[in-house]
C-alpha cells in the first residue's frame, strides 16, 4: 500500500462521524490519517435540545473515548398500550445491569465528542493533520440520499420538555396509542422529562398550537397519571417521521454509516445506537486491515456482511413498533404479545438486552 493512501476521510459532523474518528484513534490511526470535516460550534436549538436515549452498550462505547456529559440513567422501561390491557416492564436490576441506558441531549453529547476530537488533534505533531491521502471515504453526514428506500409513517413527532409533579425514579415510559407511540424519557434534571408524542401530522400540528393548559390536559389524558400533573416547560418542536434506508450498490471506496445509511423512526430510540455500532464495527475492521498492512478499501464487503443482521433486525423492529399499534385489527394481538412478554421474563430480558447492546457481532 502506498504510504500516502493510509488515511480515512470522514464526511459529516454529527455524533456518528465524530465517534468513528475517536474509535479509529483507539485502533492506532494517528491524527494525520483521519481526515474530518470542521465540526460546527453551534447547532440549531431544535437539534441541540433533542433528547437521545443511549443504550448501555453505546454509553460504554462512548465512555471509552470521551468524557460524557451528565445523563439520566434509565432504570426501567414501562411499555403499555393506552386504553387496552397489556403492559411490560423491563428493569435494569433483572438484568443485573447498572442501567438499561442513559438519556442526554444531542447538544451536550455533540460538544463532548467535539472536545475529545479537538484534544486529539491538538496532540498531533505539526504538519501531521491532512498529510495523507484518503484510501477510503466514510459517509456519515446523516443523509441517506435521494435513492433511499422510504417508508412514510404519516406521523409527526411533537417534541417538548415537561416538568412532572412526581419523580419517575428513572422510568422511561412508552405508551403505544392508536395514533402512534408516546414516550416520556427521564432527563438529567429532577422531575424533568422529554416528550416524544407521535401522531398524524395534522393532530401534532394542532397540539403544537394549543395553549399550554389545554395541551397539558390533552397530554395527561393520553399518557395517564403515572407522573401526576405535567407542566410544559419548553418550545414545542415538530419532526416529520420517515424511515429511509440507503439504496444498495454504493460507490467503490465509500461506506455509509449512521443516519447516512439508515434513518429510523425514534420509537425504540435506536437510530444513534445503531449508528454507533456501525462506527465501532467499521473502526475495528479498519484497525485489522491497517495492522495487517492491507488496503483499507477492502473493508467495504466485510463491513456490509458484518452489519447486515443488526441493521436488518433493528430496522424491522423499529418499523413494526412504529406502526403496529395503529392498526386496529392487530392491536389486540399486540396487547396479548405485550402481556405475554411481561409474564415471560427470559423473552422480555432478551428483548431488553438486544435493545441495550444490539447484535453488535451479528
Ligand atoms: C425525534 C427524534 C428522537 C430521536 N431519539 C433517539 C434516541 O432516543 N436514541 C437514538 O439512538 N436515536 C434517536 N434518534 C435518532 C438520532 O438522532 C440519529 O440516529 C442520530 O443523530 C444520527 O447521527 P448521525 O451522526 O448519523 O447523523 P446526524 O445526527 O443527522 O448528523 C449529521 C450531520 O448533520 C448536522 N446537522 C443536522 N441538521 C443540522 C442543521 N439543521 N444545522 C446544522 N447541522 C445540522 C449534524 O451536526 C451533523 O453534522 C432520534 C431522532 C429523532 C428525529
Amino acid at each position: 500500500m502506498s504510504a500516502a493512501r493510509t488515511a480515512v476521510r470522514i464526511e459529516g459532523r454529527g455524533p456518528v462521524a465524530m465517534a468513528l474518528a475517536l474509535f479509529l484513534a483507539r485502533q492506532g490511526f494517528g491524527p494525520g490519517s483521519i481526515l474530518t470535516d470542521p465540526i460546527p460550534d453551534e447547532l440549531p436549538d431544535w437539534l441541540a435540545s433533542r433528547a437521545i436515549a443511549l443504550s448501555l452498550g453505546s454509553w460504554q462505547l462512548l465512555s471509552r473515548v470521551a468524557a460524557l456529559p451528565p445523563a439520566a440513567p434509565i432504570l426501567r422501561v414501562e411499555a403499555s398500550l393506552r386504553g387496552r390491557a397489556g403492559r411490560t416492564r423491563m428493569q435494569a436490576t433483572d438484568l443485573r445491569a447498572p442501567a438499561l441506558g442513559h438519556v442526554l441531549r444531542y447538544g451536550p453529547l455533540h460538544r463532548a465528542l467535539a472536545a475529545a476530537l479537538a484534544a486529539r488533534q491538538a496532540d498531533a505533531a505539526p504538519g501531521e493533520i491532512g498529510a495523507a491521502e484518503a484510501a477510503l471515504t466514510v459517509v456519515a453526514d446523516g443523509d441517506p440520499g435521494a435513492a433511499s428506500k422510504l417508508l412514510d409513517f404519516e406521523q409527526t413527532a411533537l417534541l417538548a420538555e415537561l416538568v412532572a409533579e412526581r419523580d419517575g425514579h428513572g422510568t422511561a415510559f412508552e405508551r403505544f396509542t392508536d395514533e402512534g407511540p408516546l414516550a416520556l424519557l427521564p432527563l438529567p434534571q429532577p422531575r424533568r422529562h422529554a416528550l416524544v408524542w407521535c401522531a398524524r401530522p395534522a393532530e401534532s400540528a394542532r397540539r403544537a398550537e394549543l395553549e399550554p393548559p389545554a395541551f397539558e390536559a390533552e397530554l395527561r389524558a393520553g399518557f395517564g397519571n403515572a407522573l401526576g400533573a405535567l407542566r410544559l416547560d419548553s418550545e414545542r418542536v415538530l419532526a416529520p417521521l420517515q424511515r429511509k434506508v440507503r439504496g444498495p450498490g454504493g460507490e467503490p471506496g465509500r461506506i455509509a454509516i449512521g443516519n447516512a445509511a439508515q434513518a429510523l423512526h425514534p420509537v425504540a430510540g435506536q437510530g444513534l445506537n445503531l449508528g454507533l455500532r456501525d462506527a465501532f464495527e467499521l473502526a475495528a475492521l479498519l484497525g485489522e486491515l491497517r495492522t495487517g498492512g492491507r488496503p483499507l478499501d477492502e473493508a467495504a464487503a466485510a463491513f456490509a456482511r458484518a452489519r447486515r443482521a443488526d441493521r436488518a433486525l433493528t430496522v424491522a423492529i423499529t418499523d413494526t413498533l412504529a406502526q403496529a399499534f395503529t392498526w386496529p385489527a392487530i392491536a389486540r394481538l399486540e396487547s396479548l404479545a405485550l402481556g405475554a412478554l411481561d409474564l415471560a421474563a427470559p423473552a422480555r430480558n432478551g428483548f431488553a438486552a438486544s435493545l441495550m447492546f444490539g447484535l453488535r457481532n451479528g
